[in-house]
């Protein structure tokens, strides 16, 4: 995208820095992206060389979950928290090609994501995009839009996919997955995945991420397997997000991206 194209300050859009949604966006080689946004993700791939396969694997468990979460475990309405910017095989797609009646409202704090979602949906009257900030939950809740098409009686998928890693611990990420939790019935289940501190790499990456975009926790597999307390941890547990039910084989040892985030799903019971 130019620069100089909009007025996107108009928009909330500082071009000036990186932003989490513009930089995700650069290494699922999206055009939603400036050119702050991509020597960020430059001066990641010096520590991280699979990084761009890292949020390849990342599309695919949200993919696999979303899959089964909907096929399997029944969920009809989905709360994805942290969204990011529109790409292929969005989770409306995903759970809607499965269940036509599916509900899903996307959420992310970056207002690009609005900018380019409204576009996608103008034509899905069950999906809606709302720009909201998961560090108040209360209000992720309350929102009028979240409301309309969630109803908080039947189970809901809570997605924190790619997200809780850009809290600082003093933010509070466990209140806030506790809260979000606390709000949906039995049968509800929690989506999450997060960038682990599993190699030297990961720490040096961790290191980068803080200096230059600000947030970025790389946090232990314990840590990551903490959010879920309280729920029934679907097999095979928090592992690395190739190993989150493969479609098909997955090697022995697994590389640095490969283990450079882990996830899982669990369920309310
Ligand atoms: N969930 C998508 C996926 O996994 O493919 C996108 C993940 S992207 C790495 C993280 C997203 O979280 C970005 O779009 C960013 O704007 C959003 N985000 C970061 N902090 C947030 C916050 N405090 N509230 C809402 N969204 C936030």
């Amino acid at each position: 995208m130019a620069e100089q194209q909009y007025d996107w300050a108009s928009m909330g859009i500082d071009v000036s820095k990186p932003s989490i949604a513009r930089a995700y966006d650069v290494v699922l080689n999206g055009k939603d992206n400036f050119e702050v946004d991509r020597a960020f993700v430059r001066e990641i791939v010096k520590v991280v060389p699979e990084i761009y396969d890292v949020a390849a694997y990342n599309r695919e468990i949200l993919g696999r979950g979303v899959r089964y979460l909907t096929a399997e475990a029944g969920i009809r309405q989905f709360l994805d928290i942290g969204s990011g910017l529109p790409t292929v095989e969005n989770t409306h797609q995903v759970a809607q090609a499965t269940a036509a009646d599916a509900q899903v409202v996307y959420v992310d704090n970056d207002p690009i994501v609005l900018a380019h979602g409204r576009a996608l949906l103008a034509e899905n009257d069950r999906t809606t995009v709302v720009t909201a900030d998961v560090r108040e939950p209360a209000k992720v809740l309350a929102n009028a839009e979240v409301r309309r098409l969630i109803d908080f009686d039947r189970p809901v998928a809570v997605l924190l996919v790619g997200i809780l890693h850009h809290l600082h611990d003093d933010e509070g990420p466990q209140e806030i997955v506790d809260t979000l939790m606390d709000a949906v019935p039995s049968g509800s289940h929690l989506f999450v995945t997060h960038f682990c501190a599993s190699s030297q790499e990961a720490r040096d990456a961790e290191a980068q991420y803080l200096s230059l975009l600000g947030t970025g926790r790389f946090r232990t597999p314990e840590e990551i397997t903490a959010y879920f307390a309280g729920l029934e941890l679907l097999e095979p547990g928090v592992v690395p997000l190739p190993l989150w039910r493969p479609d098909g084989d997955v090697p022995a040892d697994l590389t640095v991206g490969q283990r450079l985030m882990y996830g899982g799903i669990a369920r309310k019971p």
